[in-house]
């Protein structure tokens, strides 16, 4: 048996519904920034809780211009993750502003006892990131950026409907930043990203921002870029978002086979914080014989990969920020030992039999 993330199966259980939507928007004869994006934003705005969503062409545009919408350039700092994907950071850098990595905690998102000492009087902002699908621990957070007078970012990008005691990711902060790229929770059929504001005026500067700056064509307020997302992604966005929760629920049900199911004493299974809400992007596991157990499973079939291999501070693009190896150790070891297994809507139960069996045996 061969088992890979696959995208094939989630496409299949609403294709006649995104056939019907991709059709609507060709016959349309209108393609960029129009009546299916509106709506889309509408949806999904009404979905999280969120006043306003600014449709955007990507998740890592949605960092950049949520730092640049916020002012937040040269000479500012920004706290974030140590273990996050390269794009949370890459939202702060290509601003001019400077990371400040922050060690991630025992469900590995931001470790909220650890940001305090981080903060300087050059810090703006905080950008937390709900990684696998895991809401961050965002009371404490939250608390700690009104303290302190600092912006709260969100990287959303995994944590679609996710919820920390109640309230949706990124409606907690002044931004929430969302992909939805295919293989996301919400995923479209190519590039697409979105933010979450609340406040009218930032969402009017968003709309100016995606469209070279310019709220009135040919009046330019702001160096904005080209990032719309286009009719034809949202018209399946649509279709995709209206059954959401029921693809949630599935990735919930084959979750809980793998809980229930892998009994190896070399593995460390994912845990939930309380009050987190965890819409599993990604079922992560952790060995320290990590490269032996990709090694086995591949040579049973089984494709596995690794969020992330290498954290931002030892990436090379980042040599000019001087960071050293073992500055963050806890990041560092779980680059060392996450493995992310195969985890899609549309897996069957031989499927994840097969995988859980595999581990088992190794
Ligand atoms: C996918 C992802 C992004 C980037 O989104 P794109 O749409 O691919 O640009 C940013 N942050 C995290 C945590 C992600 O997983």
């Amino acid at each position: 048996m061969k088992v890979y993330d696959r995208l094939d199966r989630q496409y299949e259980k609403f294709a006649e519904e995104y056939k019907h939507a991709a059709l609507r928007v060709l016959d349309s004869g209108w393609y960029i920034l129009g009546n299916e994006l509106e709506e889309f934003e509408k949806e999904f705005a009404c979905y999280t809780g969120s006043p306003y969503c600014v449709g955007l062409n990507s998740g890592l545009d949605a960092l950049i211009l949520a730092v640049r919408a916020l002012n937040i350039g040269p000479g500012d700092e920004v706290i974030v993750p140590a273990n996050t994907y390269i794009a949370t950071v890459l939202g702060i850098t290509a601003n001019g502003a400077v990371p400040v990595f922050c060690e991630p905690d025992e469900f590995y998102n931001l470790d909220a006892s650890r940001i305090e000492s981080l903060i300087t009087d050059r810090t703006r902002a905080i950008m937390a990131v709900h990684l696998y699908g895991q809401a961050a621990n965002m009371t404490a957070i939250k608390s700690l950026a009104d303290s302190h007078g600092l912006y709260l970012i969100e990287d959303c990008a995994q944590s679609h409907s996710a919820k920390f005691d109640g309230i949706t990711t990124g409606t907690w902060g002044d931004v929430g930043c969302f992909s939805f790229y295919p293989t996301k929770n919400l995923g479209a059929f190519g590039d697409a990203g979105a933010v979450l504001v609340k406040d009218k005026e930032l969402a009017e500067k968003f709309r100016a921002l995606r469209n070279y700056g310019s709220q009135v064509k040919y009046h330019n307020d702001y160096c904005g870029i080209n990032s719309r997302l286009d009719e034809m992604q949202a018209a399946l966005l649509r279709v995709k978002l209206s059954h959401l929760d029921e693809l949630i629920h599935e990735r919930g049900r084959l979750k809980d086979k793998y809980l229930s199911g892998i009994k190896n004493p070399a593995i460390i299974l994912p845990k939930v914080r309380e009050k987190s809400g965890h819409v599993w992007h990604l079922f992560v596991i952790r060995c320290e014989r990590r490269d032996e157990l990709h090694d086995y499973l591949e040579s049973k079939g089984i494709h596995t990969q690794i969020h992330y291999p290498i954290p931002p501070h030892m990436q090379k693009c980042y040599n000019y920020l001087g960071h050293q190896k073992g500055e963050f150790p806890v990041a560092e070891k779980l680059a060392d030992e996450v493995l992310s297994l195969p985890f899609y809507n549309g897996m069957t139960y031989d499927e994840i039999k097969y995988v859980i069996d595999a581990v088992n045996a190794f």
